[in-house]
């Protein structure tokens, strides 16, 4: 298998090969089809099998779809965030920025970060550059909305990553504040390590009809 077999785009294809990355691991293999046919995804899988290029690759190939078809009916792209991936540590947050930055490098999507414990001012003008993509913890995402500096009422995909985690960091109102900010109608991904009852609770609140792929 390899990821031209999985549809990809040529443009997020050249990316992936100057990451050196030649054959997805199985959890791309098994969980980018079901993201490029937009149905909702639970998945099980500990950190280190490449859970982060999972979600990433198949949501940028989504938004450049959605992008060449605005471009061709003349709609311009300075819009609000599209895709919103939640993450429960500042270290997390940054990686899958880092990744939505390799994968992305050959499309014209852009992506920001923010996470709290340092200055919002540089976060802000990240935000200014209106990025396609926000990767973000939760407490600084809801204190930027609350401020009013931050919009994500219009977001099409939603990424809840290491929800097991989020959950035992004592995330998990802020997680149900951030679901009443966003879109009813829209693509959720659910990534977890472990699948607790807790997290069985929070997937059959944020997930519609969900596929499941185990790893
Ligand atoms: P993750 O599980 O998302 O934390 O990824 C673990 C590591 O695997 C990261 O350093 C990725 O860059 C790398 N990685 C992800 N997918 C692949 C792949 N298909 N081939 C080679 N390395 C990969």
């Amino acid at each position: 298998m390899t990821f031209k077999d999985l549809n990809i785009i040529p443009t997020i294809l050249s990316a992936l090969k100057a990451e050196g990355y030649e054959n997805p691991t199985p959890i791309q293999e098994n969980s980018i089809p079901i993201i490029l046919d937009r149905h909702d995804l639970l998945a099980c899988a500990q950190t280190g099998t490449g859970k982060t290029a999972a979600f990433a690759i198949p949501l940028l190939q989504l938004m450049a779809r959605e992008a060449a078809s605005d471009k061709n009916l003349g709609h311009s792209r300075n819009q609000p965030i599209e895709a919103l991936i939640l993450a429960p540590t500042r270290e997390l947050a940054l990686q899958i920025d880092e990744s939505f930055h390799a994968y992305s490098r050959n499309l014209p999507i852009r992506h920001a970060v923010i996470f709290g414990g340092v200055s919002q001012h540089k976060q802000l003008n990240d935000l200014k550059a209106r990025p396609a993509v926000l990767v973000a913890t939760p407490g600084r995402l809801l204190d930027l909305i609350g401020q009013g500096l931050l919009d994500i009422s219009k977001i099409k995909y939603f990424v809840l990553d290491e929800a097991d985690r989020m959950l035992d960091m004592g995330f998990v109102n802020d997680v149900k504040k951030v679901v009443r900010l966003i879109p009813q109608q829209r693509q959720t991904l659910l990534f977890s390590a472990t699948m607790p009852a807790s997290i069985m609770q929070l997937a059959a609140s944020l997930l519609h009809q969900p596929k499941t792929v185990q790893v």
